[in-house]
Order: C-alpha cells, then structure tokens, then sequence
C-alpha cells in the first residue's frame, strides 16, 4: 500500500498553556480539526489553568531557531501562526526568520491574557510595530491590542475602520480587528469583525454566544486562518472559513477548573 500524500503543513509559533486551552496546545488542536498537520516552535512555557498564568519562562532565541530549522528545513510549512512571543528578543528573532519564507504569515499580536496576565514585555512593542507587523500577511489584533499598539480606542464600528488603518501603517497585508467586545449602541454584544487590506473591506458578523469559557478564542482564530490558507483559500475564504469554526467552538465552550473553561475545538 503507498503511503497517502500529506496533508497541508501548518506551524505554530507561540507558548505553551499547561491547562491546554490557549497557546501551541489549542493551536494544535485547531489544525487537526481542520485536516491539516500541525507543527510547533515553542517559545515560552506557561504554568496556567482556568484561573490564571501562574508562571511564564521563554525559551532562549536559539531554542526557537533551532526548531524553526528543523521543522522548516526538513518537512517545510505551507503557513506559519505566531502567538505568544514574550520578549523583543524572541520578537525579532521571529520576524527575522518570517522575513525569509514565502509561505504566509497569521500574526496574532498576544498582549495579555484573559486574567489580565501579561504574555509580551512592554519592552516588546516597538519591535512588534516595526519588525513584525511589517512581515505579516494577516495581523488579528484584539482591541485592547489595538490599543496598545496604535493608542486609537475603539467603541464604534467606525473606530474599527481608524484601528485598522493605524495598524495597516505598521505593514501587514492585511488586519482582521476583532471586534469580540465591542457593545452597540444599545448596548446589545455582537461578534463583528472587520477584515481589510485598505482597500477591500469585509464585515463578518456571527451572533454572540453568552458563553463565559471562551479561553483560547483567539489563538484558535488565529490557527484556523494559517490552516485554511495552507489549505489553499484566498484570505476572504479564510477568515470567513475559521470565524465560523470559532463561532461553533465559543458555542461549544465548557467549564473546567474554578475559572475560565477553553473553547471546544472539536465541535
Ligand atoms: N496563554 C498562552 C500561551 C497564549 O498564547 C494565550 C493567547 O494567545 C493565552 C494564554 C491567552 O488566552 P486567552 O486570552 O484566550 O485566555
């Protein structure tokens, strides 16, 4: 029997969660869900559960070059995620080594956590501004990552618009601002995105689930995007393609530990 071909590549560059809900563990998951192989390049170890980071320790820059070598040099990836990269070291070192692969690049700009634990050094985001946001082919900030990065504070739809061209300055192809906890003017919560490369620009609206175990939700989108775009679709397709596979796993969330339960990534 000849062996079946392989399925699309896709690498997670990010931390680990010990609780298994966020960072490279949902990654994975996320990728295998969506039939594709899933590598990973660890940056930092968290020691974290539903309440909490109780812990954070990066790995040394060579560590993270050392396993970029191997997975790129060998199996090679069709598209790479990055997540929590911890300090401006790591932080350059990865733009470095994106700056000289084709494939395309999901840049999930991770700031803090949930619990209000920070996973990037202050002392890192000038290099994300400068260095890594200029290689990304689709940035997803949160809006208190957008904040932090361009100052702009949304509250409308319309500052979703200034946000996305603040961060569109810094050099990306294209910005998905996720507009999760963004309230109308009635104060009705609704999960709107808006995804655009400044010229073409695309609102994607799911109904919002009133589900507090929503942990991981963003290093989920940011997985499911990398692994339809190995898959082949277009950034249109793509995004649209992983808000509907986090639309279900935030439907799907459930409870574990004292705190904040993961989304269920296979629903
Ligand atoms: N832990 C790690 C290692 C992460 O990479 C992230 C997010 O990217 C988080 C925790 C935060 O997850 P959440 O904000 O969904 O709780």
């Amino acid at each position: 029997m000849s062996p079946r071909s392989a399925p699309p590549r896709v690498l997670t560059v990010a931390g680990s969660d010990s609780g298994g809900g966020a960072g490279i563990q949902a990654d994975l998951k996320t990728m295998l869900a969506l039939g594709t192989h899933g590598m990973s390049v660890v940056t930092a170890v968290t020691a974290q559960n539903s309440v909490g980071v109780q812990g954070a320790w990066e790995l040394p820059v060579e560590a993270v070059r050392a396993q970029y070598r191997s997975v790129v040099d060998d199996i090679g990836v069709s598209a790479v995620k990055t997540g929590m990269l911890a300090s401006a070291e790591l932080v350059e070192a990865v733009a470095d080594l994106l700056a000289g692969t084709d494939a395309p690049a999901v840049v999930d700009p991770v700031g803090v956590s949930k619990h209000g634990d920070a996973l990037l050094a202050a002392s890192a985001l000038d290099c994300v501004r400068t260095k890594l946001l200029p290689v990304a082919t689709i940035a997803t900030p949160n809006l208190d990552e957008v904040e932090q990065l361009t100052g702009v504070r949304v509250r409308s739809e319309d500052g979703m618009r200034r946000a996305a061209a603040a961060v569109l300055a810094y050099g990306p192809a294209w910005v998905v601002i996720k507009g999760g906890h963004l309230t109308d003017g009635v104060g009705a919560a609704k999960a709107v995105d808006l995804l655009t490369d400044g010229s073409e620009e695309h609102w994607l609206r799911a109904p919002r689930h009133d589900n507090r175990h929503t942990h991981g939700t963003g290093c989920t989108l940011a997985s499911a995007i990398a692994a339809q775009l190995a898959k082949g679709q277009t950034v249109l397709e793509a995004v649209t393609a992983a808000k509907a596979y986090v639309t279900g796993a935030i439907a799907a969330g459930f409870a574990l530990g004292d705190g904040i339960g993961p989304v269920d990534h296979g629903w």
